[in-house]
């Protein structure tokens, strides 16, 4: 038996190429066998984690805003989300049963806040489109002849015909969910180069202990600048988080997409710096009243006991020790220069990031297999006739808010819908 096409990989990408296909091959009328392998005992396993339990979908924003929230390769695709848009996948997952509603961002979540009210309408989906679905089949390798994909080997040695393959094997992080980076091999044996891989959307390492000593303390309404020695690279407003390691939060994993081979030389030189803003909105003359006038409300009182009403309390002890000023000191014997160092600190709190965590942290992979050798509109490899490339296994990767499951949606129905045509 031959298949028109086979889908490596279960996840967003996968089901959506399986999908593509059929709807593809309806269209023209043509009786189609399509088969999704999946290595684990179910779908989805990565989506099921997807924004903390409850899937971020997509972004509602405007397609053109869409490419600026990609940060690698946004040209690329262009085709994929022109073809298959943020409205494509909520129409196609509410037609199968499960609501969706916009949150703050335009970010798209189920009603129901539960990703797998997701997975269950891909599911009807699949079933709907007659696509047969193998679990615990784990492939092993590519069967290609004289530069021409024919079928795919299990790691049972048996072997699969196919006119097509889709890879959909997804990143490197998070393995426990099956992405176990298979894809970078399957596309290597058969030619393909992989960009340099790196963790994305991850946690930043510091030196010394002030973050662990603020352990879980989030700040909302903070500033986060990225520096390169003294070089702004990035400057965002929003929420950020200490941890026992360093930073994380929103705006940490935003800033962490940046990290490009440049950025972590400038880390690896221990150049890169983070720095926080902590009263982001008052400018250095009204935040000095504000001191002032704290201060002088608590004048009786310690210097460490005067902060209570400007930092949560876990930070205070820090600050006051960043601050070198006597803890136990009168507020009002807090010197003008002192109080201009306070100010300082409280407008730059600054961290050496010494490295990122890794890609078990990691919401994405930065990197993967090069664009310049995927036709972008059709996801067909150059190399390789009938073998297409669809989701993170691709060197794409964007921002948070629901860009990377687009990502995986709309490059897994281009790549199918185009298989069926081969
Ligand atoms: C914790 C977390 C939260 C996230 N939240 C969001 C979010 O809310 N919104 C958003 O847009 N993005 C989110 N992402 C990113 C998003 O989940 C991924 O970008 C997306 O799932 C990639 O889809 P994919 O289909 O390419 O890969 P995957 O979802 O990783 O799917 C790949 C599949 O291939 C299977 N596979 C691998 N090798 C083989 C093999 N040899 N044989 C058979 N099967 C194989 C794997 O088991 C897996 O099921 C999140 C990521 C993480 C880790």
């Amino acid at each position: 038996m031959i298949y028109d096409l086979i889908v490596i990989g279960g996840g967003a990408a996968g089901i959506l190429s399986a999908i593509g296909a059929a709807i593809s091959y309806k269209e023209q009328g043509k009786p189609y066998k399509i088969v999704l392998l999946e290595k684990n005992e179910k779908l989805g396993k990565k989506l099921f984690i997807t924004g903390k339990g409850r899937c971020n979908i997509t972004n509602a924003c405007d397609i053109e805003d869409f490419f600026m929230a990609v940060k690698s390769n946004p040209k690329f695709l262009y085709s994929a989300v022109y073809t298959f848009s943020n409205d494509s996948i909520v129409e196609l997952i509410e037609k199968y049963g499960t609501r969706t509603k916009i949150e703050r961002g335009g970010r798209v979540f189920p009603v129901s806040d539960h990703s797998s009210d997701v997975i269950k309408a891909l599911d009807k989906a699949l079933k709907d489109y007659d696509i047969e679905v193998r679990l615990n089949t784990n492939v092993k390798s590519l069967i290609v002849n004289d530069a021409v994909i024919s079928g795919v080997r299990l790691d049972n040695k048996e072997a699969l015909s196919a006119k097509s393959v889709v890879l959909a094997t997804g990143g490197y992080s998070y393995q426990s969910t099956g992405s176990t980076g298979d894809g970078y091999r399957f596309a290597k044996e058969v030619g393909h180069s992989v960009t340099s891989l790196n963790p994305s959307l991850v946690p930043f390492q510091t030196e010394g202990d002030i973050a662990a000593r603020m352990m879980g303390l989030s700040l909302r309404n903070v500033s986060f600048k990225l520096y390169n020695d003294k070089k702004k690279v990035y400057d965002e407003q929003g929420e950020l988080l200490f941890t026992h390691f360093g930073l994380s939060g929103p705006l940490v994993l935003t800033a962490s997409t940046l990290l490009d081979s440049r950025l972590r030389k400038a880390m690896n030189e221990g150049k890169l710096k983070g720095v926080i803003d902590l009263k982001p909105a008052l400018d250095e003359k009204q935040l000095d009243s504000r001191l002032l006038r704290d201060l002088d409300k608590n004048h009786n009182k310690a210097f460490k006991n005067s902060l209570n009403d400007l930092l949560p309390s876990k930070m205070i002890p820090v600050i006051v020790e960043l601050s070198g000023i006597d803890s136990e000191k009168k507020s009002s014997m807090v010197t003008k220069e002192e109080r201009h160092n306070l100010l300082k600190l409280l407008k730059g709190l600054d961290f050496k990031i010494t490295s990122t965590r890794g890609f078990e942290e990691a919401i994405i992979t930065k990197g993967g297999v090069n664009v310049k050798e995927i036709d972008p509109s059709t996801m067909e490899s150059k190399l390789i006739k009938g073998l297409y490339f669809s989701g993170e296994l691709i060197d794409l990767d964007a921002v948070t808010g629901g860009y990377n499951l687009q990502i995986a949606w709309s490059t897994g129905y281009l790549a199918g819908y185009s298989s069926a045509f081969s």
